[in-house]
């Protein structure tokens, strides 16, 4: 196929995804490939919104467990979100690709803010745009942000990047014999409460009917496959 199946595309990776065999932060290696895939999708036609998680920072839910107010620990990991997306940038810049990051929370001297319109600018002028801060509220996850960006900015496909290679009716790591859905809906994702997203996330996607792809990014170049077409992962509709 040499046109893309599709035209633009929400690409959601969890902060793990940067962090490679490292037990957190980011690892420059697994940065750089996943900048390269970035930039070869963009290069192929592709417009590419990006969400980047903070888990391999801070997670919200976790520093409250550890005794922090939870809202502190959300703000901590939406900066955290912060600190993804500005390696990301860096990163596709340098392989000679236009990108911005807006932040859904004001940071102005590091970034731009997040504006809706702005973004689809950006993205119709082939650059890449990386919306950082989550959706700027506590106790949201970057599942939501990324479902609600998806949503914003038409994205033809949400794509949730996970380490498995798509949804299961129990984790694959722990039960091998689980059963792998190559597509379902998501009411059958919140009636199984089968791990694709978090429920705000999936009626999000559900009520605007937002196609959600479920794919493992640890696989280099599948989701350039699947823009050439191929079927790859679990596909969610509503
Ligand atoms: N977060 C938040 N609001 C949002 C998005 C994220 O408060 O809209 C906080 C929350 O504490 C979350 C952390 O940022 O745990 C990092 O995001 P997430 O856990 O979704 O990252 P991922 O698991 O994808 O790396």
């Amino acid at each position: 196929m040499s046109e893309p199946k599709y035209k633009r595309i929400l690409l959601k990776l969890s902060g793990e995804a940067l962090m490679g065999s490292q037990g957190g932060g980011i690892d420059p290696q697994t940065l750089h490939r996943l900048a390269r895939e970035v930039v070869d999708l963009c290069e192929f036609g592709v417009e590419v919104g990006l969400v980047i998680g903070g888990g391999n920072f801070v997670r919200g839910a976790e520093t409250a467990s550890e005794g922090l107010d939870r809202v502190t620990g959300d703000h901590m990991g939406m900066l955290a979100t912060v600190l993804n997306a500005l390696a990301m940038q860096d990163a596709v810049e340098h392989l000679g690709r236009p990108v911005r990051v807006m932040s859904a929370l004001k940071i102005n001297q590091v970034c731009e803010d997040y504006i809706r319109r702005r973004a689809i600018r950006h993205l119709e002028k082939g650059r890449v745009a990386i919306f950082a801060a989550g959706t700027g509220n506590p106790f949201f996850t970057t599942d939501s942000a990324a479902s609600l960006r998806a949503i914003e900015i038409n994205a033809d496909l949400l794509i949730k990047a996970t380490k498995v290679d798509g949804v299961y009716s129990a984790d694959p790591i722990k039960h091998p014999d689980a059963q792998f859905y190559s597509r379902l809906t998501y009411d059958q994702a919140l009636d199984q409460r089968l791990n694709v997203m978090d429920a705000t996330a999936l009626v999000l996607c559900r009520d605007h009917r937002m196609p959600l792809r479920v794919m493992n990014i640890f696989e280099s170049g599948a989701v350039m496959r699947l823009m050439r077409g191929e079927e790859i992962g679990s596909l969610i509709e509503t």
